[in-house]
């Protein structure tokens, strides 16, 4: 998700009161900073100690069978759903718990009472309307004794649902209103040849029952996105015959809803690297664009081990598509579809071109991308992740268009792949995800749009490390595990998103190098791949697969606050004598510890890079060590290439010539 509150932000991130930013060492307590945190807390037969999912560990699974009409005079949707939730847990279910994500336009909803920022049309009332809900263990539906309360609804069940594998189907009728264009996730907005819709959160999901804290319950209010089972979708939608739809599934009737020349030249981007025209401006109004010219058309979708599914819908649809290259000589199609006034060629006739691109880019360096198709869509939604399809605003260009859609596809890998909770832990989808695009961006066409700086990253532009600094120093910036709900609006995305992927970078750049960090990170989305890691799964497989106990960096950087501040103090000779050794004293000031790396010049001439293990701040905020000098020294820099946050960099460098 993208963060549509920029100036905001950039506000509050770099003009912090001076009162508010304090760079004054806060003290350093070594048993704190490297304390035994989660080293006494044993496996589980779900959660292995070394991180990976233990012998029994298990996730339920909901396949979803629905019917759905499109209204595009009411704006609505009516639908027939059919849910197969299979319960692999160890325990019987006697109550079931749905997600109702529309429930957040009802009336008196809970997150319109919290009004959060991405959602800031508050006099659109919507809201599911349930007309039925049945339930069957054996075919037989009967009718379901259900509560919803706000985004929930919980089915009270006649008898528990069996443990270890027992079925059972749910039947819900409903509709709603979709929301209007400035309601974050979906809506709808008007363009010059008809009216777009981008719908999600658009049929009653299966909340994610698992091993941690059993049904996750957490309301839909907003900022918090999604936590979603895996299963396999077959949807049908009815739409006027001038709609064109797409959607996270692929196109299981081609030859009803596209006419010949549509699916030949879909055939063509298939096997293209460069970006094919399938539907043009001249097509929108040629009636033979069309298989029919009246009525309606029902597509048909189907996507396999999905933890969600949506869709768009338009008239006014141009559409590209190109080939991606996958792995193992396999290809995927991205596809884009948008609005005539978003097209151009700094604009979205070069969409197909960047999804292809990053997704080429992610599956290559981490894990290959899993669907048979990759959309995005040019509309109302300024920026939104759903599998296999991605909604970015119809104004982006440039840089900003590079970005976006660089993002919600680089979604593919957190969270549809590797299924945390975003509701809880947004930075390890946003965090992560963010990290991942710092490099693509970097490999992108010679690095056209590189290096990543924009609201999401490094927006200063100059050192990630050190234009961080105000953030670390803002008392008001909560620690990073922090939920997503429970963020200070403005903060959510300098912390989850820039934050965290500035740890990652920390991490790959300069406490474990690449090899170690992309073995460990690779170890990691392969492990949880279709599955739902917690914070500490993420932590304990860095540790073993790096070979590394990061305790202290998790527990600094993700748990708590703490700020860094390395600094040189002394320098001495050992017998007053140069050539016998220089005597070297640096101190750790505040409770952040990492690795030393120093610059050492002497008068001489001779330069050296000295690096220190984080092991030295174990027992004291004190360190000093003899370098072996050859004549006096000039200068001794910590951190000379800007990589670490130190907070004051005004003790960093030691001067012969400073009193
Ligand atoms: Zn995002």
């Amino acid at each position: 998700m993208k963060n549509l509150f920029f100036l905001i932000y950039v506000a509050l991130l770099f003009f912090v009161p001076a009162k508010e930013i304090s760079a004054q060492s806060t003290g350093y307590n070594p048993h704190k900073a490297f304390d035994p945190f989660f080293d006494n807390q044993p496996g589980t037969v779900y959660r292995s100690a070394d991180g990976q999912p233990g012998p029994d560990y298990w996730t339920n699974r909901a396949n979803y069978l629905i019917t759905a009409t499109l209204d595009t005079v009411q704006k609505s949707i009516s639908a027939n759903e059919t849910i197969t939730y299979a319960n692999n847990s160890p325990d019987k279910l006697s109550f079931l718990w749905l997600q109702l994500g529309q429930n957040r336009f009802a009336k008196d909803s809970r997150g319109a009472a919290v009004a959060s920022q991405i959602f800031n049309s508050k006099r659109f009332i919507g809201g599911f309307n349930i007309q039925s809900v049945a339930i069957a263990f054996d075919g037989k539906f009967t009718k379901a004794d259900f509560i919803i309360t706000d985004t929930r609804m919980q089915i009270r069940l006649p008898r528990a649902l069996e443990a270890k594998g027992g079925t059972i189907k749910i039947r819900i009728n409903y509709s709603f209103k979709i929301a209007p264009i400035g309601n974050g996730r979906s809506g709808w907005m008007h363009t010059r040849n008809g009216t777009i819709y981008d719908v999600a959160q658009w049929y009653p999901r299966m909340a994610v029952y698992d091993d941690l804290v059993g049904w996750n319950l957490l309301p839909f209010l907003g900022a918090g996105e999604f936590y979603l089972d895996y299963g396999n979708f077959d949807i049908y939608i009815n739409v006027p015959w001038d709609q064109v739809v797409a959607s996270s599934g692929t196109l299981e009737n081609p030859e009803k809803v596209l006419s010949p020349t549509t699916i030949s030249r879909l055939k063509k981007a298939a096997t293209s690297n460069k970006t094919v025209v399938i539907r043009s401006g001249k097509d929108i109004h040629n009636l033979q664009s069309r298989p029919a010219h009246t009525g309606r058309l029902t597509w048909h979708f189907k996507m396999k081990n999905s933890r969600d599914f949506s869709w768009a819908a338009s008239k006014a649809f141009l559409w590209d598509a190109a080939k991606a290259n996958l792995p193992d000589n396999k290809t995927t199609l991205a596809m884009a579809l948008y609005p005539v006034e978003s097209a151009g060629k700094n604009a979205w006739n070069r969409a197909t071109e960047y999804l292809k691109h990053s997704i080429e880019i992610f599956s290559k360096q981490w894990f290959p991308y899993p669907y048979p198709s990759a959309t995005t869509i040019g509309g109302p939604v300024g920026g939104m992740e759903y599998p296999g399809i991605v909604f970015c605003s119809w104004r982006s260009k440039n840089n900003s268009l590079w970005m976006i859609t660089n993002h919600e596809i680089g979604h593919t890998w957190f969270p549809m792949i590797v299924g945390s909770s975003e509701r809880k832990n947004a930075w390890m989808d946003e965090g992560f995800n963010t990290f991942i695009d710092i490099y693509a961006t970097q490999a992108f066409n010679h690095g056209e749009f590189a290096p990543k700086s924009d609201h999401e990253y490094n927006p200063q532009g100059g050192s990630p490390a050190r234009d961080i600094v105000p953030l670390m120093l803002n008392p008001k910036a909560p620690p990073i595990i922090t939920y997503a709900d429970a963020f200070p609006r403005k903060l959510l995305h300098p912390v989850s998103y820039y934050k965290t992927a500035l740890g990652l970078v920390m991490l790959r750049e300069y406490i474990l190098g690449h090899n170690r960090f992309d073995y460990a990170f690779r170890t990691y989305i392969k492990r949880w791949a279709y599955k739902h890691p917690s914070p500490l799964d993420f932590f304990r497989t860095m540790n073993n697969a790096s070979g590394e106990n990061l305790n202290w960096f998790w527990k600094g950087w993700f748990v708590k606050k703490w700020t860094l501040d390395q600094a040189v103090t002394s320098v001495k000779y050992v017998h007053n004598d140069p050539t016998q050794g220089a005597l070297i004293t640096l101190e750790n000031k505040n409770q952040l510890v990492m690795p030393v790396t120093l610059k050492i010049t002497e008068s001489n001439g001779r330069t050296e890079i000295v690096n220190l293990p984080v092991e030295i701040w174990e027992r004291s905020g004190k360190y000093t060590f003899r370098f072996n000098s050859t004549s006096r020294l000039e200068k001794v820099v910590v951190d000379p290439d800007k990589v670490l946050p130190d907070v004051d960099d005004s003790n960093n460098v030691w001067s012969a010539g400073k009193p």
